[in-house]
């Protein structure tokens, strides 16, 4: 093994050592090598969403962090080349805020069900059906999404988003649990229209407050409050994590709701031993990793299939090949560019 290789695996050993095997370090050693020199020839920069399997987590991603984070970090970039390692919306996200940069994102396969479920056109249907009404946008949508949208949001941002706007009512999207659970802390009465054809609940918009829509994160939709019931039988002293996309019941049942930003900070900061991490399953092997004297429980059976293209061998070829570059139309870019940047402006 080259010394650059071995000095690599040593850096992964450290965070790594007791949940990913020598072998399988030394294989990804070598491949973080070839990353590193190609990310010099082409003036790259990685950047690393928190659902990344842990050996390309610890190893060549020059920042790390939440959809937040990671947009606030492709805002600030001088180099030529964006390899984002995360999902198909967060790669646009960073396109739109440097449209001079090659932005690459190395799975084709990395979409996302939330950004999935719903169209520009919804959204234009919807303003006609609520005129005047802002529409505010969790970044977990497609450009064009965005691009009709007065602000977005993240999950760590979302009830200062809808706050700033001093609005009676909003216009919510797409997520259906994130909207249910930033109303109930925000204090507003929720609805879900269906379109075309008016409220299915029969809600006038002088006691509606939050209009939401039907999307689902396939992950996060899937843990219930039986999971939660049967692990802390088990482990009776477990403290429980969830992200604000799980239903508001499994957030109810939670000891603690946040990004993932939130629950690495909440992890860090308790003195608590047993952690049961309801998110990506890739997310609790890296908060293990930064908290060895502690114990992440996870439930592996639910994992998110676009997170998952994204490896260490299709980062090494997206900046061979130049694979996948991602484009956003001009017109589309500098729509979307306005709510991106209202909302980075809120923080
Ligand atoms: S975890 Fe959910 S929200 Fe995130 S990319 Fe996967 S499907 Fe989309």
């Amino acid at each position: 093994m080259q010394a650059e290789a071995q000095n690599l695996y040593q850096e992964m050993k450290v965070h790594l050592g007791k949940i990913v095997p020598d072998v399988e370090l030394y294989y990804k050693a070598e491949i973080a090598v070839e990353i590193n020199r190609l990310k010099r020839e082409r003036n790259a920069l990685i950047l690393g969403h928190n659902y990344m399997e842990p050996v390309l987590f610890y190893s060549v991603p020059d920042f790390k962090g939440d959809s937040l984070d990671l947009s606030r970090k492709a805002a600030q970039t001088n180099q030529d080349v964006i390899v984002f390692c995360g999902v198909k919306f967060m790669a646009e996200t960073a396109k739109i805020l440097n449209p001079t940069k090659t932005v690459l994102l190395p799975s084709e396969k990395a979409g996302c069900s939330l950004a999935a479920s719903i169209t520009a056109a919804d959204v234009r249907l919807l303003r006609r059906k609520y005129p005047g009404v802002p529409v505010v946008s969790y970044v977990n949508t497609y450009a064009d999404v965005k691009a009709e949208s007065d602000i977005c949001c993240t999950s760590s941002n979302a009830v200062a988003v809808v706050e700033s706007l001093k609005s009676d009512t909003v216009i919510f999207l797409p997520d259906q649990y994130l909207a249910s659970n930033v109303a109930l802390q925000t204090g507003k009465h929720i609805i879900f229209p269906t379109l075309p054809g008016a409220p299915s609940s029969g809600d006038t918009l002088l006691d509606v407050q939050m209009i939401g829509w039907h999307g689902k994160c396939e992950v996060h939709e899937k843990f219930t409050v039986a999971d939660i019931q049967a692990v802390r039988q088990q482990f009776p002293e477990v403290v429980v994590l969830t992200h604000p996309e799980c239903s508001p019941e499994v957030v109810a049942a939670s000891d603690f709701s946040g990004s993932t930003k939130a629950m690495i900070n909440f992890v860090r900061a308790s003195s608590a031993h047993h952690y049961l991490v309801l998110t990506e399953c890739a997310m609790g092997d890296n908060i293990a990793a930064a908290n060895p004297d502690k114990d992440m429980l996870r439930l592996c059976m639910v994992r998110c299939p676009h997170m998952n293209t994204i490896t260490m061998e299709n980062v090494r070829d997206a900046l061979r090949y130049n694979r996948y570059v991602i484009d956003v139309p001009e017109a589309v870019r500098l729509r979307a560019y306005q709510s991106v940047q209202r909302m980075i402006e809120i923080g």
